[in-house]
This record gives structure tokens, C-alpha cells and sequence, in this order.
């Protein structure tokens, strides 16, 4: 049995399988996510959120003349991402849906793992540049229209957390989907989910697997801010929801294009990007000359 905290409603594992799948349904519809024919390239990394992004997706899609893929990064990280590709291979293998893996080795010449010799500090934020890249490749080389992220409520408030403690509002404000044209446009389906729903649903569903947890993410910013979230959210049931809900207030009262700065193309790679070169094409060759080069 789940309670919500913040609604005291009690739901048994087939009501909140039903509840999530209807609530997946009325995200995609009420932002236009989808378009019918469209092909729906899924980030799936085999951990918990995006396994069920993948069982929703295909759960709820089928009415609609939508095809999926699935598409996986292996960064390179020893002891953890072999576990999840694995896991990922075989969820994607018994839906019968089309997986493709592309790998930082094959895409920029060497593992995270390499790269990150001596810059352990920075590895979320080198993995990340390094992995919105590669996931748009692996999107793109796989003819898809729309590319589908496994990102819920959590991530949500603390991405908006952490841009406001960073004072970064040109990213606060951001919609991924705004980057249409020049990327693969991104969607959320699990942007209104609580994380505490997806882990019930998983397990009640056993579909839950114990996997390794990446050994970089305790440097990461995020770590601190999810934590620190939490707490609220437990005091305070909606703290989340408000969060995000005061970043569209901010976003529908600031004037279009105040944040925004022109888009140029990377003179390297042709990307698109607001400097000289992307950050993928300005961050390689310091990465290559480390030990990143000589252990790859
Ligand atoms: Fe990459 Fe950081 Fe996530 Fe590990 S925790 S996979 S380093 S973003
Ligand atoms: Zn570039």
C-alpha cells in the first residue's frame, strides 16, 4: 500500500500503477510532447528512473502510432555501469524494443573513468557535457524525433534548486524542449512523479533491482541539494511541487528572450553554442591531455 503524504490517499500496487499511467498519459498530452508517427528515442541507463520511463512508455504508448528505442551511454565507470547496461539490455530485449549503446571510448576516445584522472571533483559536471552529447548522437543516429529522459518531480525541484544557489537564471527558466532545431527536442513524461512513487511502483511491480550506485556521486552539488530537498519535502509534503511551481511563475513573467543569449555553431564539431566552441569541443582536449589520453 502507498500513502501520499501530501494527498493522505492510500493506493494498493494495481490503482498506483494505474494512477502513474494515466498521470504519464496527461503530462505527455498537456504539454504536447508526442506527435503521432513520431519515434521516441528513450535514455535508458538501466537505474530505476529510466527503467520506468521505459515500462510506462511502453505501457501507455501503444494506442498511439509512436515507435520506441531505446538508447543507453556506457561513460566508462568500473564497477557500476556494467551492472546497469546489463540490466538496461535486458529489460529493452524482453519488451522487444530496439536498443542501441554508444560509449565515451567510441565517441570521444576514452573513459569517464580515464578523463577524470586527478579531477574527480568535477566528474558530474565533465559527465554530464560529455553525456548530452552522446546521448543526442545515439538519438540522432537512431532517426528519432523526440528524445525521452527519465528526469521526475525530485530532479525537477533540484535542478531549480540548484540553478537559483548558482544564480544561473538563463537555465532556471530554460525549457529543454526550447532547443528545437538545433538539438533533438527532450521530453520529460516522469517530470510530475515523485521519486518515493517510482521506487513503490518498481518494487511493486518487481521490477526493483539492487544496482551499484555511481562511485562519483557524492561530488556532485546535486547530492547535497537532494538531500537537503527531502528533508523539506518530509516536513513539508509539497515543498517540490511549489518549487517548480514558482519557476514557471518566474518563467511566464520574464520578457521572451530576456535571458537567452544568440546561438552560434561550434567552429569545431558545428553544434550549436553561445561561444567559439561547444563546451564538448572546449573541454576534450584538456581531458586527452591528462591521464585521460594515456589510459583510454
Ligand atoms: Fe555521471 Fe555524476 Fe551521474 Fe556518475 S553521478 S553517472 S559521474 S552525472
Ligand atoms: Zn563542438
Amino acid at each position: 500500500m502507498f500513502r501520499d503524504r501530501e494527498t493522505g490517499r492510500e493506493l494498493c500496487a494495481a490503482h498506483l500503477k494505474d494512477g502513474l499511467e494515466a498521470r504519464v498519459r496527461e503530462t505527455i498530452r498537456n504539454h504536447s510532447m508526442i506527435r503521432d508517427g513520431d519515434r521516441i528515442a528513450v535514455a535508458l541507463s538501466g537505474g530505476k528512473d529510466s527503467t520506468a520511463l521505459l515500462l510506462l512508455l511502453h505501457a501507455v504508448l501503444p494506442a498511439k502510432n509512436v515507435s520506441l528505442v531505446a538508447v543507453t551511454v556506457d561513460e566508462g565507470i568500473a564497477g557500476y555501469r556494467d551492472e546497469t547496461i546489463g540490466a538496461a539490455v535486458r529489460l529493452a530485449a524482453e519488451l522487444g524494443v530496439e536498443h542501441r549503446i554508444v560509449t565515451f571510448s567510441g565517441l570521444f576516445g576514452g573513459t569517464l573513468d580515464a578523463f577524470l584522472r586527478g579531477r574527480e571533483a568535477r566528474a558530474c559536471t565533465v559527465c554530464g557535457i560529455l553525456r548530452k552529447k552522446a546521448i543526442a548522437v545515439a538519438a540522432k543516429e537512431a532517426g528519432a524525433d523526440r528524445l525521452a529522459t527519465g528526469h521526475n518531480l525530485d530532479d525537477e525541484a533540484q535542478s531549480v534548486l540548484m540553478n537559483a544557489l548558482r544564480g544561473d537564471l538563463p537555465r532556471l527558466v530554460r525549457e529543454s524542449g526550447e532547443e528545437t532545431g538545433y538539438f533533438i527536442p527532450r521530453i520529460k513524461p516522469l517530470r510530475e512523479i515523485a521519486e518515493k512513487e517510482i521506487a513503490v511502483y518498481l518494487v511493486t511491480q518487481g521490477r526493483w533491482t539492487e544496482l551499484p550506485e555511481c562511485p562519483y556521486t557524492q561530488s556532485a552539488l546535486r547530492a547535497e541539494v537532494r538531500s537537503l530537498l527531502s528533508g523539506f519535502e518530509y516536513r513539508h509534503p509539497g515543498t517540490m511541487k511549489r518549487l517548480i511551481q514558482s519557476r514557471e511563475i518566474i518563467r511566464t513573467s520574464i520578457r521572451p528572450g530576456a535571458t537567452a543569449s544568440p546561438v552560434r555553431r561550434c567552429t569545431n564539431c558545428g553544434d550549436p553554442c553561445s561561444g567559439e566552441l561547444c563546451q564538448v569541443c572546449a573541454l576534450l582536449p584538456s581531458l586527452r591531455a591528462g591521464d585521460g589520453q594515456r589510459h583510454a
